[in-house]
């Protein structure tokens, strides 16, 4: 999902050059050995046949769904998300944390799930009704999003059952990723589905929070949509077949290893086909849209190749871009396999990156929502936070340093703007939490998405341009299709990078870690014996997190040399001997250690260091200091 508040916005405030990139090595991205898994291990399958009610609003369905106890333990009840009712009434979890939480309004129209049966068939052709002891709520609560329905049999490791399922779907008004306006129409989250069952026998079920988003397990997706004629579809995975009858437009999309399926259905979509990189990209937008949609398009050419070189190749053979109607924008910035929506007004202007942002931002997510597919209720920021960082890193190397904003010649990183943020609350509480155990969703927004993006990208620049990229490369190849937690992550990073990396990754996650590197004396005197000058420098290193520091000794005639600390210990003092009088330094003068939670005591100078070499030490640092000020997400 698209970060909680808009990068654009900024774009409007004066402010100018922030953090450029790094020097890029020539390689680019290190290649590791492609040697993915073809497959996810099949666990659910749904078999679902589903009409559109444009007039009412309704989804009408029926199927199967095919389960296997993939899990150790024989289990005798199993968990179905019926996230629609998070719409359902002002009780629901979703709709308490909202208004209590982001400061978003109630839904103007209330959606939900209403399953009308549900059985287990046996082999002898009966079946038991699982509907009669099904409980959507616990004893004493309201929400209606996480149904436990007991089974009247135990299913064994490796055995599989069959359930099948009529419900309907009301859908709401449009609130943030799903529902319709007028005769537009997103459809997510709209089946009742099965949770998923950790290998050692535990459900990974909870209710649809506010901030959280989901889980599951994969299998494949055999859905057949009838809409109306004069609509059309946009759904996830290839139409395998599609016909006109008695006046309903039908197709049936078939799609393996994934683990969600999202459709659209309006009247108005106009559309833009390409092949990218050997897919099949279709790019669904509203009249008046097509400059957008054509910079959605621009930016999947250039994003679904390299993340398919950084990341694992992209495996299926579709990519559909939704771009709501204006009046809908609730349901942009969204992500679901195969299926990502687009966000940004029809007059963004070329130099605000908006819709390129978000295209490239949701497209990440097919590597670590979809196809890494981490537990984004418990570990929100092994998705959002990695992709954020991923979508910096995209964007970086595809527009330069001007990567959130260029207008008027003021341009405005990305990277700059996602360490603002996460400093802002990085000694708040953990970034490394339960979605629903943040305090509000701008600390949410703040550490989930900022701050895991900018340690990321301080280790970027700190450790070289690889280092990440390598990691990251390594982790999704690895964990393709495996359902990841933060251990894997750190794993990654102690095997590529080293234990000493791993332990700041870890305390940054988990530990509320950070680091203020600061100049605090710097003398200069003539030498005693000789000619010439001699001084000395203090450096701190304040805080949990140990990066290795470059610290410039600035000379009064604006010269430099160039010294380095490895950042063990509190502080450390440099000597200095020379023939000109020294005038200040600067710790991390390139800017490396994004998360610095100080930049203003980053240079210091000697009493008389004034004059030139002054102005040369408060450069460096001017511009990042006018961005911590004007810069409020
Ligand atoms: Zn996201």
């Amino acid at each position: 999902m698209r970060t909680p508040w808009r990068a654009f916005a900024i774009a409007a405030v004066s402010l100018t050059v922030t953090t450029a990139r790094a020097d890029r090595s020539a390689s680019g991205a290190p290649q590791p050995p492609n040697d993915l898994r073809q497959h996810a291990e099949d666990v659910v399958d749904y078999t679902l046949t589903a009409s559109l009610d444009t007039a009412t609003h309704s989804v009408h369905a029926t199927g199967a769904i095919r389960w296997r106890n993939t899990s150790s333990k024989a289990v005798r009840e199993l968990w179905l998300h019926l996230y629609l009712n998070a719409f359902k009434d002002d009780d629901s979890d979703f709709l308490r944390e909202q208004v209590g939480g982001r400061g978003s309004s109630l839904p103007e129209g209330y959606g939900r799930t209403e399953i009308r049966s549900l059985t287990l068939q046996n082999a002898d052709g009966s079946a038991d009704d699982l509907l009669a002891t099904m409980e959507t709520k616990r004893p004493g609560e309201k929400d209606e999003t996480d149904a436990r329905v007991p089974l009247p049999r135990e299913v064994g490791p490796g055995e599989s059952i069959q359930m099948d399922v009529a419900f309907d779907d009301k859908l709401p008004i449009v609130v943030e990723r799903t529902g319709y306006r007028n005769s537009f129409h997103m459809i997510g989250q709209w089946f009742p589905k099965v949770a998923r069952l950790e290998p050692d026998g535990t459900w990974a079920h909870f209710p649809f929070h506010h901030l959280s988003e989901f889980y599951a397990d994969f299998g494949t997706y055999d859905v057949t949509l009838d809409v109306p004629e004069s609509f059309t579809i946009g759904a996830t995975g290839p139409a395998v077949e599609t016909h006109v009858m008695g006046g309903r437009r039908v197709e049936r999309h078939v799609q393996g290893d994934i683990h969600d399926f999202a459709w659209t259905a309006w009247d108005r979509w106009q559309s833009r086909h390409d092949a990218v990189d050997g897919v099949a990209v279709t790019v669904l937008f509203p009249p008046g849209f097509g400059d957008i949609a054509d910079r959605e398009l621009e930016a999947v050419r250039f994003a679904l190749p390299d993340d398919s070189a950084r990341y694992g190749r992209y495996p299926y053979v579709t990519l559909t871009v939704v771009h709501p109607p204006q009046e809908a924008a609730e349901a942009g910035g969204m992500e679901y396999p195969t299926l990502i929506t687009g966000d940004g007004p029809w007059l963004t202007p070329r130099g605000v990156l908006e819709p390129e942002i978000v295209a490239v931002h949701e497209l990440g997510h097919q590597w670590f929502y979809g196809l890494v597919a981490t537990n984004e209720s418990a570990w929100p920021f092994l998705d959002e936070g990695i992709n954020q960082y991923a979508e910096g890193d995209t964007m970086g190397r595809w527009r330069g340093a001007g990567s959130a904003a260029n207008l008027f010649g003021l341009r405005v990183s990305d990277a700059a703007i996602q360490a603002v943020a996460g400093n802002m609350a990085a000694r708040d509480e953990a970034v490394a939490q339960a979605a629903n155990a943040f305090s509000t969703g701008a600390n949410y927004g703040r550490l989930v998405y900022s701050r895991t993006a900018s340690v990321l990208e301080t280790m970027r620049r700190v450790y070289g341009d690889d280092t990440v990229a390598r990691a990251l490369g390594v982790y999704t190849r690895r964990f393709r299709f495996e359902h990841p937690g933060p251990e894997q992550l750190i794993e990654v990073f102690d095997e590529v990078l080293g234990p000493a990396v791993a332990a700041t990754l870890r305390s940054a996650l988990f530990d509320k870690g950070w680091v203020d590197f600061a100049v605090d004396r710097v003398r200069s005197e003539r030498a005693e014996h000789g000619a010439g000058y001699e001084g000395s420098v203090v450096v701190r290193r304040r805080g949990t997190l140990l990066f290795p520091v470059d610290v410039d000794l600035v000379m009064a005639d604006g010269s430099r040399r160039r010294e380095t600390w490895d950042g063990d210990g509190d502080w450390k003092r440099f000597e200095y001997r020379g023939r000109i009088p020294l005038a200040g330094a600067v710790v991390d003068p390139d800017d490396r250690v994004v998360i610095d939670s100080n930049l203003e005591n980053n240079h210091g100078t000697t009493a008389e260091g004034g004059g030139r070499a002054r102005r040369t030490i408060e450069r460096l640092t001017y511009w990042l200091e006018l961005l911590l000020q004007t810069v409020s997400p």
